[in-house]
């Protein structure tokens, strides 16, 4: 089984099994144990979609307790490519705008991604210890951020693909990923991905750019479970404009210098 569902003190949210025996810990929360109301019932955590600042607060809050973290970043997504590494202490507790992807190394740090349908990518570099989460929709996948996030692992910190493991959240599946626009929107590399008029299965996408990114297949983590077609589990922006956002989050539980001086 790729993914678990797991239900802890009101919070309903998964894990992949795989990475459950590396030192960090990750979720994919579902949408339930918050406290927003509405259309965004109930652990919404964007600031951008029309809830009430106090339950945004709190719902993070939960999140951090709950991950036992000393700090959680995110930033403002704009679908864009641009990779935020976090190295040093001073970058933490500051207020980020238009980065989709975060990488860091340092422990105790949870990286934070906000998706209602767009895809949540897990990289974790096991040798080095380093981890990237990544928010990645259709124009993600157009940008290929999946690829440049691996190369900003590379250079910032010395990643071997080799070494890297990568996991995708529940997201539109190709059940739902209908593209009318297609021929506008995507560039003909993804049109072999068209698995009936209109639809594409973004999975393979993503699977095929982090494989082209030199990720061998078995370190691979797919989901495979659509977020469009379980409402009562997660936000989903294709089912309801007006929605929340769920968030997958990711945090080293202690740096990999500090385990080598155990040894
Ligand atoms: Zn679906």
């Amino acid at each position: 089984m790729t993914i678990r569902l797991i239900n802890e003190n009101g919070l309903y949210y998964f894990v992949f099994p795989n990475l459950m025996s590396f030192p960090l810990k990750h979720a994919i929360f579902s949408r339930l144990g918050g406290y927003s109301k509405g259309p965004y019932y109930s652990l919404n955590v964007s600031y951008n979609v029309g809830d009430r600042i106090g339950c945004v607060e709190k719902n993070l809050k939960k999140i951090k307790a709950f991950l036992g973290a000393d700090s959680l970043v995110f930033s403002k997504q704009v679908h864009g490519s641009k990779v935020l590494v976090i190295k040093e202490k001073w970058q933490l507790g500051r207020d980020y705008i238009g980065f989709d992807s975060l990488v860091t190394n340092l422990p105790k740090v949870a990286l934070l991604i906000k998706l209602a349908d767009c895809q949540g990518i897990f990289l974790y570099d096991s040798c080095n210890g380093v981890i990237a989460n990544i928010h990645c929709g259709w124009r993600g996948s157009v940008a290929n951020i999946i690829g440049v996030t691996i190369k900003t692992m590379i250079r910032e910190f010395g990643s071997s693909p080799s070494d890297i493991w990568a996991a995708i959240s529940p997201s539109l599946g190709p059940c739902c990923s209908e593209f009318k626009n297609y021929k506008k929107e995507l560039p003909k590399s993804f049109w072999s991905y068209q698995i009936r008029p209109n639809y594409f299965d973004f999975w393979k996408i993503s699977i095929s750019q982090l494989m082209g990114a030199g990720i061998p297949y078995h370190q691979i983590l797919l989901a495979g479970i659509c977020s469009a077609c379980l409402p009562s589990l997660f936000f989903s922006y294709r089912r309801n404009k007006r929605t929340g956002r769920f968030a997958t989050a990711i945090m080293l539980e202690r740096s990999e210098s500090r385990l080598a001086n155990r040894k």
